[in-house]
């Protein structure tokens, strides 16, 4: 699933290719499910209109277009968005596809079709990413944040991690590879977490989101991958059964708040 540094390449890429000054010519809905619950028909108002600005929030991607529109894209679990140098050719998984004024397709790509795209007033946008909490690489994102909105937290320090309405963006491949950075046992309830530790915390949530940034970069930009940040070398995520390489204790995986955790029980506590 696309979390911060996915949706950070899918951005940065989109920036490079020059989506910014396009023109929307027309727009195609392929699946109504990836506008729900918006009426599809909504969409069709991002027509003439220039994108004029791209950015990112969460695991959120945000488009400005001309006259005071946006759109909001989430990628959910399979889904990319991505310029297409011709928009009449799209993939079997292109579910909406914007063609623009060259040509060119803004194309949102999704096998399983759990993404969204929604068109919104700026009002209406702003309401919904002030529902989300501090940015993660950002200078709104500070250390003594993190300890504050850990101690009001009743949470497993993994759920706290997750919850997108305190920190943005993180998902459950990068939670469990900060804890593990920072050596905290997923299980630990946030509140519990001493001072000194949820700092060690806060610095390995950064650390750990720049490094994945990077190497979802380099697979974006290396043919063949999917975007996917494969590069990014996991500590603990996915290595059931594995050595941790810092202490050498096997990697456990157990549930939590019906998803997987991974964790080294030798380090993390
Ligand atoms: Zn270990």
């Amino acid at each position: 699933m696309p979390e911060l540094p996915e949706v950070e390449a899918v951005v940065e890429n989109l920036r490079r290719e020059g989506v910014r000054g396009a023109r929307i010519r027309r727009v195609d809905v392929f699946h109504e499910k990836i506008t729900a619950p918006q009426p599809s028909g909504l969409i069709h108002r991002a027509r003439r209109r220039r994108i004029e600005r791209i950015g990112r929030r969460g695991k959120n991607i945000v488009l400005g277009l001309s006259g005071g529109l946006w759109l909001r894209v989430h990628l959910g679990m399979t889904g990319n968005l991505r310029l297409v140098p011709d928009a009449r050719f799209r993939s079997m998984y292109v579910r909406w596809n914007a063609v623009l004024d060259d040509g060119r397709g803004l194309a949102l790509e999704d096998s399983r079709v759990l993404g969204r795209i929604h068109l919104y007033s700026k009002d209406e946008l702003e309401g919904l990413l002030a529902k989300l909490g501090i940015e993660p690489l950002t200078p709104d994102f500070r250390a003594e944040r993190v300890v504050e909105l850990a101690r009001n937290s009743r949470q497993p320090v993994k759920l706290f991690l997750m919850d997108q309405s305190r920190i943005a963006g993180l998902g459950n491949i990068y939670a469990a590879e900060a804890l593990h950075r920072a050596g905290i046992d997923p299980r630990r309830e946030a509140r519990s977490i001493s001072r000194s530790r949820l700092l060690k915390l806060s610095h390995s949530i950064e650390t750990v989101l720049r490094d994945a940034v990077q190497s979802a970069l380099i697979a974006y930009r290396t043919p063949g991958t999917p975007g996917e940040a494969e590069f990014f070398e996991r500590a603990v995520y996915g290595r059931e059964g594995e050595p941790c390489r810092v202490c050498g204790a096997r990697i456990r995986r157990f549930a939590q708040g019906g998803r997987s955790t991974y964790c080294c029980f030798g380090c993390q506590r």
